[in-house]
Order: C-alpha cells, then structure tokens, then sequence
C-alpha cells in the first residue's frame, strides 16, 4: 500500500508526530557534541526533529535526543548543546515579530 506515501516518514523525537523526513532536521551525535545534518547525509544514527523550537524543548525535557541516538547512559546528551546547534540551524524568521515592529513606533509619535 502506498497511498498518502510521499517519501520517507520520520518521527519527530519531541512531539512524537510523524513527518516526511525533508521537513524534519537531523541530529547526529559526534563525539565532540550534537551537530545538525541539514543535508541529511551524516553517517551514523539520527535523530528527526521539527523546524520548531517548542518540539526541541519537548525532546529535551523527555530526553527523547539521546534516546533516538541510542546513546549509552554514560553518554549524557548536553541539552544547552543540542538547543544551540538546533537554533543555529533555525530559520531567522522565528525572531520574534515585536522586535521587527518596535522599531517603526518612534516615526508615529
Ligand atoms: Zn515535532
């Protein structure tokens, strides 16, 4: 059966929802700390997450990261590591609107 099938589905590791792979951001574990695979093409597991900030917080707080990694419990994963990465590779569009907007206010006055 391939109806609704477009390409690979992923599970988001915060909110648990299923996507298509190219939506989702791939981490992959390096021993020097998470790295975001934006090509999706690391070698090694990965974990699959949405282009959205609340499903990083989400997979932090249910470790989720290192779980999808299979990382041995001596391999914690570093939440402020992976949060930097993952915003690094976010969009500048999430920055939020009343920063963008305050700035018009003084020419009104
Ligand atoms: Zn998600």
């Amino acid at each position: 059966m391939t109806v609704g099938v477009r390409g690979p589905v992923r599970t988001c590791v915060g909110c648990r929802q299923q996507a298509d792979k190219r939506n989702l951001l791939r981490i992959v574990w390096r021993p020097a700390g998470p790295i975001v695979d934006p090509a999706q093409v690391e070698p090694g597991r990965g974990a699959y997450l949405h282009r959205d900030e609340r499903c990083l917080q989400l997979a932090i707080k249910r470790r989720a990261i290192g779980r999808a990694l299979r990382l041995s419990p001596g391999q914690a994963v570093d939440p402020r590591a992976v949060t930097a990465a993952v915003l690094a590779a976010l969009p500048a569009a999430s920055v939020p609107v009343e920063q963008a907007t305050s700035r018009n206010r003084g020419t009104l006055a």
